[in-house]
């Protein structure tokens, strides 16, 4: 079965044409520039083949097109026909209370996904209308939207209701949801099978720290707990944003500086975080670089950083009185050896120790513990788009 995987963004629009069940990736590309101008990224990897084109693309449709005429081109297609695509699976953002695990996407879906929206403000539209634009572009062809929350949705009411009054939950929905769930569904997944053991025996805190980041308790294969929130702000401090603050500095930032509730937000969605303390990039890359020179702000702004991972690991454990794994995964947690370091650095006491020779390394799967620690660190890609590939294929196949 050939599942195009298809996560829209605001102005982006990133695929893959895979086959689950060899986990092939056939070809894969970004849209970018969508509503602005229009520019078209395609690669095949086996092939080793990359096209890059300016392409008009006013609307999403029209990117959707674009990624179809690539697909199809007879100088850097894979397929003959749009027939070839059997269904498309889409990320969706947030699913809310409704959504434990994917759905195929038919109107009553789509209104629920609607219905999310003042939930998710910036990616629930956009992720809507990538849907909307595939159904036109391909109709018929079945289509299954898989949401970042679902997997969270197993949370027990412990770790999802905040201390407000509780009308603000029951009538409002104010609670965590939790976020990158396809993320920490496949490594804890992966992790098991890296350790060869039944992952219902396991308790696994799986990081995944890239330009978002979110922590997660998984036990049993479960969710129990996680650090991003009612939104993705919630948590550990990231490229831009802050994570977790004391919610009264909004009050006070507004009287201080006579700012709007919508400027503290979109200071704190986008110029906090380490970019914030810093003063220097939202890039782990071009901080660790200015750090390395001296820049002390640079360096404060890693410190934070791994402090607050290390005590998010700390507390993920102890939601679940236990930890057998932990997990690094997206940009910084398969990339930077030194963060891994710098993260697990305090985590001796709970068996936590890394091997640094096995840490020297990037981006592949691997157990880079220390002989002999109780707790197994391991090094695991993610790969969303398989998860939602597969789901895909469950899905519209009836299994
Ligand atoms: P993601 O959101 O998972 O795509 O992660 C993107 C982030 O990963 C970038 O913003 C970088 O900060 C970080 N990153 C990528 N490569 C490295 C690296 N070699 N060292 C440190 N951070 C990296």
């Amino acid at each position: 079965m050939k599942v195009l995987v298809i996560n829209a963004g605001s102005s982006s629009l990133k695929y893959q044409l895979m086959e689950p069940e060899t986990q092939e990736v056939l070809a894969k590309g970004l849209c970018e520039r969508i509503g602005i101008d229009g520019r078209l990224t395609h690669k095949v990897p086996s092939r080793d083949l990359k096209h890059e084109a300016d392409v008009s693309m006013p609307t999403h449709a029209e990117a959707i097109q674009a990624v179809l005429d690539a697909l199809t081109s007879s100088e850097h297609g894979v397929i003959s026909s749009m027939k070839e695509i059997d269904a498309v699976g889409h990320r969706v953002v947030h699913g809310g209370e409704k959504f434990a695990s994917s759905a195929l996407i038919n109107e009553e879906v789509m209104a629920a996904i609607e219905a999310c929206i003042p939930l998710a403000p910036l990616h629930n539209p956009a992720n809507i209308t990538g849907i909307r634009a595939c159904q036109n572009v391909i109709p018929g062809v079945p289509m299954v939207a898989v949401f970042d929350t679902a997997f969270h949705q197993t949370m027990p009411p412990k770790a999802f209701v905040y201390a407000l009054p509780y009308e603000y939950y029951e009538q409002d929905h104010v609670r965590r949801y939790g976020f990158h769930g396809t993320s920490h569904l496949y490594v804890s997944g992966r992790a098991a099978a890296m350790l060869g053991r039944p992952i219902e025996e396991l308790k696994i805190v799986t990081c995944h720290l890239g330009n978002g980041s979110s922590i997660c308790a998984v036990d049993g294969g479960k969710s129990v707990d996680t650090s991003m929130g009612f939104t993705p702000l919630d948590g550990l401090p990231m490229g831009t944003r802050c994570g977790a603050i004391d919610v009264s500095i909004v009050e006070y930032l507004a009287k201080t500086h006579n700012l709007s509730v919508d400027e503290i937000l979109n200071l704190c969605n986008k110029k906090s975080g380490v970019l914030g303390v810093s003063g220097v990039s939202s890039d782990f890359r071009d901080i660790e670089a200015a750090a390395d020179q001296g820049n002390q702000r640079a360096q404060l702004a890693l410190d934070l950083f791994c402090y607050k991972v290390c005590k998010r690991i700390g507390s993920a454990a102890a939601a679940m009185g236990g930890i057998d794994a932990v997990v690094f995964t997206a940009g910084v947690g398969e990339n930077s050896a030194m963060l891994r370091e710098r993260i697990v650095a305090n985590l001796g006491f709970l068996g936590i120790r890394i091997d640094p020779e096995k840490n020297n390394v990037r981006g592949e799967e691997r157990d880079i513990s220390a002989d002999g620690a109780a707790v197994r660190t391991l090094l695991i890609p993610t790969n969303e788009e398989l998860v939602i590939a597969t789901d895909t294929a469950r899905i519209v196949s009836g299994k």
